[in-house]
């Protein structure tokens, strides 16, 4: 489809006629000073419901300036927030133009406009005209026109793609991360005005974005962009729906469907991000991913690429400003109920406990309002943590596109190693999460001989499974055996998954990848789900001499939610044992417990999944539920 691929040009490498429209109408176009003087006088013309605040530095030291509009700003009344920020990319001038309008359009109509005021009083509003500083100041201010990105240099080039640069979906998925380079709209290219950058998060204004969303509730959103009359919604990385779709798609229909095109007929378009075209660690997936599965809050952003060029003559301005502006009150009045609508899964819960001797109390609190939930806790013990050399099976890992390889191996006969395809994601990630000591280090080897920035692959570590930090990236040809080490300091106390991570693009193979000798990985040969209930905390008592960790996981009618970070109790010696069974057992002491959990009458026998069993046939690990109290034996048979 011819149409569809020219469109995709459209926001990204600007036409000769796209980059004449940008010099003709340059004058036109305000300063980056004159955007920061006019944020600064709808303040100063606004106090009592303008503010304006900077969330940071860019990379040349310029601030990004944000003007937050309400009716008591710099307050959380608990009232929904909406964001809009403009200017991603250098070149892209009208996306600084039109949420300017909206922060004077809501300051000076209010206690004019009956329906502004109730807006500002009922709402908090930011808005970010010009998020990549550095990148209009180099194409508007100086000239340069055509520049996109950010101004940061990086391996010989100049500036990363900043809606490229943030984590990604955060969904779990390995395929959701940033890096990943799905038809060629992302790219690890320093050149390339796709790239990404050298790690989630690696660019300046991109952690100031993220420092400041942290601290704010923000219920929806809208990133502009240039160009191609459009409304999109997440995901950008996946053509699957978003869990939300079904909001996600009735919001952006409807914003779509109120705005008048330039040409005077018709109105913008709506789609899924991805459907135009594919991309990874897009602002969208992780104001949408981010905020659904790390913070537990509903956010509906939206994407609009506005107009039909980048800089069009400044007498179309105001027909796009105005168009667009009501999207506001459409958003501002509908998204207190739409959120309260949105289905929110049960994310990670903080875990602690109580310890006296060998009784013990393990509790949660959860951190998000999830609806009525169910609490799983996970127990685990035996713990052997070793450096993994690899074999035919690596039960320590769960591997996507990853499989033992004999053709390379530092130590024994296997190495594991990508199957080193074009265009995927191939994944290697720990299966136990590893409680972080002092002094730890992250050891292993690596041979490899990759596709210099095309095919890119990444040491990372993520405390949740969700968010990845990027700590080594391979790429190019180091064809012999050399090591790796990453001293754990930040993660001390914290639980960790490590996980090897391939992203390749779309051609261009050479031999791939291998690591070998990794450590630490860890398994527990005791792994046990207790029963689950609604209370949030599990007394244990007369518990063995040992260590033992303890996660947890809510379940609600999304589905099962986050996982907690694994806490560790030991349990000092010379406690007393319960040897109520009469089943025969060796090196595993019996374990009584009390359960605050109610319904359990009959004697019960379960296997280590905890299905329930007639018989014991086997030696092995098993659980005897009689009334409230499961014992936990060792058979050997
Ligand atoms: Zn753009």
């Amino acid at each position: 489809m011819i149409a569809f691929f020219l469109f995709i040009l459209y926001d990204g490498e600007l036409t000769p006629n796209d980059i004449l429209e940008l010099e003709r109408n340059r004058m036109q176009y305000p300063t980056l000073a004159e955007i920061h003087d006019s944020m600064h006088d709808i303040a100063l013309n606004h106090p009592l419901i303008a503010r304006v605040d900077s969330i940071g530095l860019s990379y040349e030291a310029r601030q990004i300036l944000y003007l937050e509009i309400s009716d008591n700003p710099g307050i959380d009344e608990g009232e929904p927030g909406l964001f809009f920020v403009g200017l991603h990319h250098g070149a892209e001038w009208t996306s600084v133009v039109v949420p300017l309008f909206f922060a004077d359009s809501l300051a000076s109509a209010y206690g004019q406009d009956p329906s502004i005021t109730w807006i500002v009083d009922n709402c908090r509003i930011w808005i970010m005209p010009c998020f990549n500083v550095d990148g209009y100041h180099y194409s508007h201010d100086l000239g340069n026109t055509s520049w996109r990105k950010n101004r940061r240099p990086y391996g010989g080039s100049i500036g990363t793609d900043p809606n490229r640069n943030y984590y990604g979906g955060c969904s779990g998925s390995a395929y959701d991360t940033w890096g990943g380079q799905p038809h060629q709209n992302t790219s690890h290219l320093p050149s390339s005005a796709f790239f990404c950058g050298q790690a989630a998060f690696s660019e300046y204004e991109n952690r100031a974005l993220l420092s400041f969303l942290n601290g704010q509730r923000i219920n929806t959103g809208i990133s502009y962009h240039c160009y191609g009359e459009s409304v999109s919604r997440p995901w950008s990385w996946s053509f699957d729906p978003a869990p939300d779709s079904i909001l996600l798609t009735m919001l952006c229909d409807t914003i779509a469907s109120m705005i008048t095109c330039q040409s005077g007929s018709g109105h913008y378009s709506s789609f899924q991000q991805s459907t135009w075209y594919p991309i990874c660690g897009s602002w969208g997936d992780f104001m949408y991913g981010y905020s659904r599965y790390v913070r537990g809050i509903p956010c509906l952003p939206f994407t609009i690429e506005l107009g039909t060029s980048a800089a069009p003559d400044t007498l179309y301005l105001p027909q796009i400003c105005r168009e667009n502006f009501k999207a506001v009150p459409y958003l501002a009045q509908s998204i207190d109920s739409v959120v309260n609508v949105t289905p929110r899964i049960v994310i990670a819960p903080d875990i602690g406990y109580s310890q006296s001797g060998n009784d013990y109390t393990v509790y949660w609190i959860p951190q998000n309002n999830a609806g009525p939930c169910l609490w799983r806790l996970r127990e685990m013990a035996n713990i052997d943590v070793t450096a993994d050399t690899f074999g035919t099976t690596n039960d320590r890992w769960v591997m996507s596109g990853f499989s033992p390889s004999s053709q390379q191996a530092h130590s024994g006969l296997y190495s594991i190693s990508a199957n080193y395809l074009d265009g995927t994601i191939a994944h290697a990630t720990t299966q136990y999460p590893y409680l972080v000591e002092q002094g730890d280090t992250a050891t292993f080897w690596t041979y490899y001989d990759l596709e210099l920035n095309g095919d890119v692959a990444f040491f990372e570590i993520s405390t949740d499974g969700l968010v990845w930090d990027q700590i080594f990236r391979f790429t190019g040809h180091q064809s012999f055996w050399h090591t790796r080490a990453y001293p754990l300091n930040d993660y001390v106390g914290k639980s960790v998954y490590f996980r090897f991570r391939l992203s390749t693009d779309g051609s261009g193979r050479y031999e791939g990848i291998h690591f070998d000798d990794f450590y630490p990985t860890v398994t527990y040969y005791l792994i046990s789900d207790l029963p689950h209930g609604t209370d949030t905390f599990t007394t244990f008592t007369n518990v063995p001499t040992g260590t033992y960790f303890y996660s947890v996981q809510g379940q609600n009618n999304q589905g099962l939610g986050i996982r907690s970070r694994l806490i560790r109790i030991d349990v000092p010696a010379a406690i007393a044992e319960n040897n109520a069974s009469g089943l025969k057992q060796n090196y595993f002491p019996t374990i009584t417990r009390q359960f605050n959990h109610e319904g359990m009458a009959d004697i019960k026998l379960y296997n280590i999944l905890g299905q329930e069993i007639k018989n014991v046939d086997k030696t092995g690990i098993y659980f005897v539920r009689q009334g409230q109290t499961l014992t936990k034996i060792i058979i050997v048979k």
